[in-house]
């Protein structure tokens, strides 16, 4: 754990927030249940902390994307005398031991992984991916067709849930989310009895057609808008600050950082930050990112480079921008998802590259 001092700065994850989140979710959702997509470090935010935090909510289905993130979960769980199904989204890779012994259940994949699974593991429990649109992961129309014809390949199987994924659900106007629910509905009949899920984070807001038994949210919870161009129905979860180095007074002609790709015009102060972009702060904020320190919005000036970021502050009361003192970066004020518009890419991507040099500060008051 990096101490205040000798971090590039503060990362505060609200857990708590994240447990507010995911009731939020559930309680749109009538009679479905509400389970939480916690790969790749629960967005970045820490998987072995979102899933003790969300299981004591009372969330029983969790999704990763790897067996090695299932086992380390698995591993947490057991730690703290939780219950919870984990469910491996990347499929059994062959690894079928290891998932029998920490009791992960593989989703299904192809016709092969079905194969596979019911002759060496016929009593324990997997999930079966239909590719309805995303043309990733999951059986092909094709593969759906022949278990048309040879419904004896899953015969016996322990069927957990049948699910598929969204590949558009952000988009409340396009057809293709209709489109993939017919086609699931198609690949059901298949599965008389089981129980199935489809919608992700913003799957849950195109109406209770896409409920089924069990929604897949992860984005969500982390705070990103599932419902982009409308208001934000989630609570931000993250609190980024990012420590201020040093405060120079720069007047014109100067230029400020790699490639002078800013020129300053009069009289003003820079402060220089301790986070780059080997921080997860894109490089792609240069020139065009900003942050918040006393009120008000401070814009990044030049390139954001590695470890370093420099604000133009001239706007700040005096007192206020200091060595020491801490600019937001992402949070309340600021959006993960502003904070993507401006770099170009989305929360996600955000989310998931924060690095590992901030001091991180797990809130868990409610
Ligand atoms: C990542 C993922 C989710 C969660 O999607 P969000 O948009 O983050 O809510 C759900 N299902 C599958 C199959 C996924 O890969």
């Amino acid at each position: 754990m990096n101490s205040p001092d000798s971090s590039a700065g503060i990362l505060t994850i609200d857990l708590a927030e994240l447990k507010r989140n995911w009731q939020r979710l559930k309680s749109r959702l009538n009679s479905a249940d509400c389970g939480a997509v916690i790969k790749a470090e629960a967005y970045g935010l820490g998987a072995g902390r979102a899933i003790v935090q969300l299981c004591q909510a009372g969330c029983t289905e969790f999704f990763v994307a790897l067996i090695d993130e299932g086992v380390y979960l698995r591993k947490v769980l057991c730690d703290v005398g939780l219950k919870a199904n984990i469910h491996i989204l990347g499929g059994p890779m062959a690894a079928g031991q290891t998932l029998e012994e920490f009791n992960l259940i593989p989703v299904l994949n192809s016709l092969v992984d079905i194969a596979f699974w019911k002759e060496k593991h016929p009593q324990a429990p997997a999930d079966i991916h239909i590719d309805t649109g995303m043309a990733r992961l999951g059986l092909s129309p094709s593969e759906v067709e022949m278990l048309q014809k040879e419904p004896q390949r899953i015969k016996g199987l322990n069927i957990s849930y049948v699910i598929s994924h969204l590949a558009c659900s952000e988009d409340f106007k396009t057809t293709m989310n209709a489109d993939q629910l017919k086609s699931f509905h198609q690949a059901l009949t298949l599965f008389p009895g089981c129980k199935a899920s489809l919608a992700n984070s913003s799957g849950i807001f195109l109406g209770d057609k896409y409920f089924f038994n069990l929604a897949r949210p992860g984005a969500a919870l982390y705070g990103i808008n599932p419902t982009p161009g409308k208001p934000n129905p989630m609570g931000q979860v993250i609190r980024l600050q990012g420590k201020i180095l040093q405060v120079r007074e720069v007047n014109a002609p100067q230029t400020v950082g790699y490639g002078a790709t800013h020129q300053i015009k009069g009289q003003g102060l820079i402060a220089t930050v301790g986070v780059g972009y080997a921080d997860g702060y894109p490089r792609s904020l240069s020139n065009r990112g900003f942050g918040f320190l006393g009120g008000v919005q401070v814009p990044i000036v030049g390139r954001v480079s590695m470890d370093l970021t420099t604000f133009d502050v001239s706007n700040v009361p005096e007192q206020l921008a200091h060595p020491g003192a801490l600019i937001d970066l992402i949070g309340p004020i600021i959006p993960v998802d502003d904070v993507a518009d401006a770099a170009g890419t989305i929360g996600y991507e955000i989310l998931t590259s924060l690095g590992h040099r901030y001091q991180r500060i797990y809130k868990t008051i409610y």
